[in-house]
């Protein structure tokens, strides 16, 4: 059997899942990773025996997970056990209202029904709507897109009816909801994507959908939980890790990349996979000589997602009364949104998120402790905000707003506490600009025209992860790591029978 030394630049999700698949084909694979911890943006982190999620805490849609680990022998659910949350969440309207999403249809009905009756009725068509748009777009995030002829791809002029590219997600859920509450409670999901609900391509419609339709789980431990069990696999699968060894540069001849260089050596290898944030890698692993498309100007011009604040608080005590996942929307959700947009000033009323995983999930804090998890969206880095400055006084906002989900008392209970603001997102996970979300996916940014597959500005270099097709979000990252690794096995003659699976 063929071959293949192949090296990994980073162990976020969609390095470990290339990792697994690559190694599976019967690449020799090892993953460089910056940090001493496996998971990227979706590592853990842990203080004095809390456990918090640093970034997933939704875990969607387990199905492609799932069969990635079937594709490698394994099952997801004996690795980690997977929790169906009901309620999903726990939303709360400021202007008046509350709805309590439930996979139980019946009980979803009733809860849109307490606050607009008309729009209960129509919950059922959103729901078809959907499930056909998902049925017609997921060979679509199968697909690599190599350039502008994808687009007459059988797979896609069937979809074309479905994308609807004059709308958003908001104008298009208009269509079933008109209160504008309850569209909110199935258009706010665009957030995982870093992008506003009004202005967002109405084909992420089906994120909402997805949660109705498949769940929303929790992983034991935490979404971090399930990356760890992916190196755990991987290691025994005889994958390599170098943590806490970054890249430094890459390797080339004349544009085929030859190796990568780090404080340890260097390492000639047949292919690149680059799994680090796109555009900060570009920027600083590869000459812009040899970029033709993705030049610096152009990465400066790009379209970013929205950043986040986050505090992870380790609390005496517990909230019972608080939900596993509770989201609180400001009623100026839309000036909110367009202030993050914008990106010059700070809302001081600013919607917020809370995971209280111990309800769920008590082993993540010490005994008679639990954890809390706010993260207040915020524009990515921009020249008219000093985080450096500014986040004393944001932890403030942040803390200030808890009360109006019950959180009353908090700081006298903190026992430890976590901050991170754009700027520890540049500066501590290498993310450009601090864009939790990656480049944003506005219509000009998806498909062919995002970042591809198999890098089209060098030989040898491979992408995964949320800068790249399909887009970030973690079953997408996955879906992605499949195509990539599935072009990866044709180039290099590796054969991988999850690559034939997913064709
Ligand atoms: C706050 C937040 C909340 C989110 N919530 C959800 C959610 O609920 N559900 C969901 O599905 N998705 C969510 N996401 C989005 C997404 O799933 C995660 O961000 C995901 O971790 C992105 O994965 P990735 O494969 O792009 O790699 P990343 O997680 O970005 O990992 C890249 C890795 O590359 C490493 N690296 C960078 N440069 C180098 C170098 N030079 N050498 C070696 N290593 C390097 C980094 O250290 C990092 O470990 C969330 C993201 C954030 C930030």
């Amino acid at each position: 059997m063929p071959s293949a030394d192949i090296a990994i630049i980073g162990a976020g999700p969609g390095g470990l899942a290339a990792s697994l698949l690559l190694a599976h084909a019967g690449a020799r694979v090892t993953v460089y990773e910056r940090h001493a911890r496996v998971g990227g943006r979706s590592a853990a982190i842990e203080a004095d025996g809390f456990r918090f999620d640093t970034g997933p805490t939704f875990f969607l849609y387990p199905r492609i997970l799932e069969e990635i680990f079937a594709s490698v022998g394994r099952r997801l659910r004996d690795e980690v056990e997977m929790i169906q949350l009901d309620p999903q969440y726990h939303i709360h309207f400021e202007q008046g209202g509350e709805i309590r999403a439930t996979p139980d249809r019946e009980r979803m009905r009733a809860e849109i029904r307490r606050m607009a009756p008309a729009d209960a009725e129509r919950f059922d068509l959103y729901m078809a709507d959907n499930r056909r748009k998902l049925e017609v777009f997921e060979p679509i995030l199968q697909m690599p897109f190599h350039g502008p002829s994808a687009l007459f791809d059988r797979r896609m002029l069937q979809a074309l009816p479905h994308l609807r590219p004059t709308r958003t997600v908001d104008t298009d859920l208009f269509r079933f909801f008109q209160d504008p509450r309850v569209r909110l409670a199935f258009t706010f999901q665009s957030k995982y994507l870093g992008m506003s609900p009004f202005q967002c391509p109405s084909l992420f419609t089906i994120l909402s959908f997805l949660e109705h339709e498949y769940g929303v789980w929790h992983p034991k431990g935490g979404c971090s939980a399930v990356m760890e069990a992916m190196a755990r696999i991987a290691r025994e699968m005889g994958v390599r890790f170098e943590l806490g060894t970054p890249v430094r540069e890459l390797m080339f001849t004349g544009r085929r990349a030859t190796g990568v260089v780090t404080d340890q050596g260097r390492q000639h290898v047949d292919a690149v996979v680059i799994n680090a944030d796109f555009a900060n890698a570009m920027i600083h692993l590869v000459p812009e000589t040899l970029r033709a498309r993705w030049t610096n100007r152009r990465l400066e011009n790009c379209k970013y997602s929205c950043s986040t604040f986050m505090l992870y608080l380790g609390i005496e005590g517990s909230y019972p009364e608080l939900e596993h996942h509770t989201i609180w929307l400001a009623r100026d959700y839309a000036r909110n949104i367009e202030e993050i947009q914008n990106g010059k000033t700070l809302f001081e009323n600013p919607s917020f998120y809370v995971q209280n995983a111990c309800r769920t999930d008590p082993g993540l804090a010490p005994e008679g402790c639990s954890t809390l998890y706010v993260l207040v969206p915020v524009a990515h880095e921009t020249p008219h905000i000093d985080w450096s400055v500014l986040a004393p006084r944001y932890r403030e906002i942040a803390l200030g707003q808890l009360p109006k989900i019950g959180i009353t008392d908090v700081e006298k209970r903190i026992r430890v506490e976590r901050m991170l603001t754009p700027m520890s997102w540049r500066t501590d996970l290498s993310i450009h600009k601090g864009a939790t979300f990656n480049l944003a996916h506005s219509l000009d940014q998806m498909l062919h025209r995002r970042p591809r597959n198999r890098f089209e500005d060098l030989d040898g270099v491979y992408l995964v992860g949320g800068g790249t097709h399909p887009g970030s979000g973690l079953p997408v990252i996955f879906e992605g790591a499949r195509v990539t690794t599935r072009l990866i096995n044709e180039d290099l003659g590796l054969s991988s029978p999850a690559a034939e699976a997913a064709e």
